[in-house]
Parts: C-alpha cells; sequence; structure tokens
C-alpha cells in the first residue's frame, strides 16, 4: 500500500486511513446502512491528501455520491485534513477503469496516464477470490481448473485455460480469482489482467506513439497474462496478429496463459484460425448459468456479506425470477438494502416483487417485438409471416397471443404499436391477447412452462 506524510509526520498507510474514516462514518450511521454501503468500499493508496477507494459498482458509486457524499467528505477532512481529496474507481470497470471524482468541486477527474501501472499495475482486484466464489455443475470444470492454475500456474496442461459463457456468470471473477491466488502464492510472479478492448485501445496507443516494441515486450516479459473478453478482438487484424506472438512467446517458455469469452473458440468468427486452433491447445472450460440451488446458494452468501438475512421464501422468489445472470442476483438484493435502508421500508415479499420486476425491466429494454416474435416462432415451431397474417388457426393464434403478450411485458412499446407488428391488428386485440396469455399461464400448466421457457430463452439471449 502506497504511503504518504501528513503535518503531524506519521506515515500512514491507506487502509489505516480508511480505517479510521470507517470509525467516524460508523458513528453516524445505522449498522445497516454501515454494512450495506461502506464496509464494501476498499482503500487503494493515498497519494497527498487523496485517498483513492475502490467501489464495487456505478450504482454503488451515485448511491453514495447522493446520499453520503457530506459525511464522507467531513469524515476524510477530519482524518487526513483541510485538503482532503477521495477519488473513487468502479471495481465492475476495471476494463475502463473509470475514475469518479464527486467529493470535492470542482470535479477533478484523474487521468487514465495516472492510474496506470507505476512500475506496473496487475489490475488484479481483491474482492474477487475462489472463498466467495459458490460452486455448482455449471461452473465446476471451470473452477477445478482455474484452482490447479493457481496452485501451479504454466505446469499444468491447461494452458491456455480458456473459460467462456454468457454475461454475468462469473468468468472474470474465476479469473481474477486465479490471478488472486498467484499472487499469494507466488509474489514474485509477473502477472497481469486486462480486458481485450483495453488490450487493443493500449495497442493502438503505441502504435501512434511509435512504442510497439515497449508494448510487445512488456507482455512478453509475463508469467502470467489474463486476457478476458478475447471477443472483443475479432475484426481487430492486427492486433491478433500482435497478441498472435505475444501468445506464442508466452506458450513456448512455459507461461501461463488465461483468456475468457463469451464463446468456445471454435465460434468465435472473425478471430483468426491460427489463434483459435491455439485456443484449442489447452483446457476449454464452459460456465453455465447456475441451477435453481446453485441460485439460492449465492443470493444467500451475498446477502450474508451484506448482513442480510431474508425468509427462505424470499430467496426462492428471487431465485425462480432471476435465473441466467449472478451479477443480477447480486444487483437484485443491493437494489433491495438500498430501499431497506433508506426508505426504512422492510424487505417484504412485496418490495422484492418489485425490485425483481425493476431489473427485468431494466434488462429488456434492448428486446425488440421482432426479436420476440421470431423466438416465439422458433420455440413453437410456426412460420414468422404466419404470426402477422390472418390465420385463425389454433397454434398460431396461440403463438401471436404470447408474442403479443410478451411484447407489452418485455418492451416499452405502446398497444397501438405492438398491434402494428402483428398485421395491423387494434389495441383492442392486444389487451384480449395479454388477458387470455395471463389467464392460460394461471390456469393451464403447459401455456405457462412454454411462456416461461420462451421468457428464459429472451433473457438468457438478450443478454
Ligand atoms: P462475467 O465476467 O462472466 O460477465 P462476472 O465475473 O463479472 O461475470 O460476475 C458477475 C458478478 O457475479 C460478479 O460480482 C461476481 O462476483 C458474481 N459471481 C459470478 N459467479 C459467481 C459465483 N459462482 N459465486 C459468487 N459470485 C459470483
Ligand atoms: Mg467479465
Amino acid at each position: 500500500m502506497a504511503e504518504t506524510q501528513f503535518s503531524n509526520k506519521i506515515a500512514l498507510s491507506s487502509d489505516e486511513i480508511w480505517r479510521e474514516c470507517l470509525v467516524n462514518i460508523k458513528r453516524n450511521v445505522s449498522q445497516m446502512t454501515y454494512n450495506t454501503w461502506f464496509l464494501p468500499i476498499k482503500p487503494i493508496n493515498v497519494n497527498n491528501s487523496t485517498i483513492k477507494v475502490l467501489l464495487p459498482s456505478q450504482f454503488f458509486w451515485e448511491w453514495i455520491d447522493e446520499h453520503y457524499n457530506s459525511l464522507i467528505h467531513s469524515t476524510i477532512k477530519s482524518v487526513i485534513g483541510p485538503d482532503a481529496n477521495l477519488t473513487y474507481v468502479i471495481a465492475e470497470e476495471t476494463e475502463e477503469e473509470q475514475i469518479h471524482t464527486p467529493i470535492q468541486p470542482p470535479k477533478k477527474i484523474e487521468s487514465v496516464e495516472q492510474i496506470k501501472r507505476p512500475e506496473f499495475e496487475t489490475f488484479i482486484n481483491s474482492r474477487y477470490t475462489f472463498d466467495n466464489f459458490i460452486m455448482g455443475e455449471g461452473n465446476q470444470l471451470a473452477r477445478a481448473a482455474a484452482g490447479a492454475i493457481g496452485d501451479n500456474p504454466g505446469g499444468t496442461s491447461f494452458n491456455p485455460l480458456f473459460i467462456y459463457g454468457g454475461v454475468g456468470l462469473g468468468k472474470t471473477h474465476l479469473v481474477q480469482a486465479i490471478g488472486n491466488k498467484i499472487i499469494q502464492n507466488f509474489p514474485s510472479k509477473r502477472i497481469i489482467y486486462l480486458s481485450s478492448d483495453i488490450f487493443t485501445v493500449e495497442f493502438v496507443e503505441a502504435i501512434q506513439s511509435n512504442k510497439v516494441n515497449e508494448f510487445s515486450s512488456f507482455y512478453k516479459s509475463m508469467d502470467v497474462l489474463i486476457l478476458d473478453d478475447i471477443q472483443f478482438l475479432i475484426g481487430k487484424e492486427k492486433t491478433q496478429d500482435l497478441f498472435f506472438h505475444i501468445f506464442n512467446t508466452l506458450h513456448q517458455s512455459g507461461k501461463q496463459i488465461i483468456l475468457t469469452s463469451d464463446k468456445p473458440p471454435k465460434d468465435l468468427k472473425g478471430l483468426n484460425e491460427r489463434l483459435i486452433s491455439r485456443f484449442q491447445w489447452g483446457l476449454s472450460a464452459d460456465i453455465q448459468p447456475p441451477d435453481f440451488e446453485t441460485r439460492i446458494a449465492i443470493l444467500k452468501r451475498k446477502a450474508d456479506d451484506f448482513g442480510l438475512s431474508l425468509p427462505n421464501e424470499l430467496y426462492e422468489y428471487i431465485a425462480s425470477h432471476i435465473v441466467s445472470n449472478i451479477r443480477e442476483l447480486e444487483g437484485c438484493l443491493i437494489k433491495l438494502l438500498a430501499n431497506a435502508s433508506l426508505s426504512s421500508r422492510v424487505i417484504d415479499f412485496n418490495l422484492v416483487k418489485t425490485t425483481v420486476k425493476e431489473i427485468a425491466t431494466s434488462r429488456q429494454v434492448n428486446v425488440t417485438i421482432e426479436y420476440i416474435t421470431s423466438t416465439v416462432c422458433t420455440f413453437l415451431d410456426i412460420g414468422e409471416d404466419k404470426i402477422r397474417d390472418k390465420t385463425r388457426k389454433k397454434e398460431v393464434v396461440l403463438a401471436r397471443q404470447i408474442a403479443m403478450f410478451l411484447s407489452k411485458e418485455l418492451t416499452r412499446s405502446s398497444l397501438k404499436t405492438i398491434g402494428l407488428h402483428f398485421g395491423g391488428r387494434d389495441h383492442s386485440t392486444v389487451i384480449h391477447a395479454c388477458v387470455s396469455v395471463d389467464r392460460g399461464i394461471n390456469t393451464d400448466n403447459l401455456i405457462k412452462d412454454i411462456v416461461n421457457k420462451i421468457k428464459e430463452k429472451i433473457e438468457l439471449e438478450s443478454n
């Protein structure tokens, strides 16, 4: 941890300073608020009178900035002195390294340059560990391989380790956990984590400043290279070429390479074949969405971390409605806590229901009526043109009604717009469809099942 000198000439680490701040904050807020909003803040370093801290998410930052700005401000002033300043880094966005400086007007945005590795920064975030990674059937293989590499980087046949799967399923968490384990086991190893789009940006900058050789030898000097979201290299030929050479150098000298992607190597269309074949040299392991039990386990663990305990039915409700994204499970708990701690509402079934619904709505802003229609038609094996024409065949009517119902539920389109998409039907037809599907869901298990499956599919693929 970086150290700094204060007027009393005692050098304090950022950990010590932040601990002092917490003592003061704790006196001024409720236990729940403290646990929810302040305990997760991690000090990173302190420079002159500026303390830099890490926050878990953008949402978190906005919340704190809005509600606790003055408390934080007065606290750091009392601990650090009148010039105290605080800067934030958002953990979820380490790829982009967004820096926020909400405390001290005028807002001073720290430049990316300043936070880049002094010698060099690993970008491994201590928040992500194996300990707080919940295992389930969907991530078993990936977790096991990750563990093996953490104990023996470069020494297993899993080189590269290629982890793939949908958004919010724990790929970044897992590869970061490997990083933390390696730092702990082998502190002298040179290790770096970065997202492929950052890699690309840095490469372009290196070209512009005539530093391609330095750039390339920097990455070739690593013992462990973790490149997240490799799909971002698609269409970037030059970056791929350079990465190809880095990969070869590292691999030949037994250095560990860890990659993630949203798809398995063979499906990375647009990525150079020679890269794809190298990605298959080691082990490819997928991460599947967690099953119901795992979702419950994750919820309970995260709630516990927040100092929160809910009745089982509430966990079950959340876990049965948020099915394919762990980030959303986490987001749901944070929102619940936010509501409960600020409006002193109790976390009851109604609040849970509203919160789950909000998450679903915010997720589905990008889902279009066309997309819903095509998913419904594929699922029920009906031609898309049929759904728009006048056919009154039973299965077509059902498909049309389900598509209308889901369009109402999952998009922000008006009844009129929805009607127009289905062969120019008027809004009363759409209402009729919604009512009848809704009734179907409540009375007919088959319909309920069909609608849920289609919804799950849309949710999964639109993420
Ligand atoms: P991805 O990189 O696949 O999009 P992340 O690794 O960013 O997903 O995970 C999203 C969030 O869910 C993170 O906050 C992460 O800590 C959490 N998470 C994912 N998988 C697990 C798990 N198995 N156990 C605990 N938390 C998890
Ligand atoms: Mg990720």
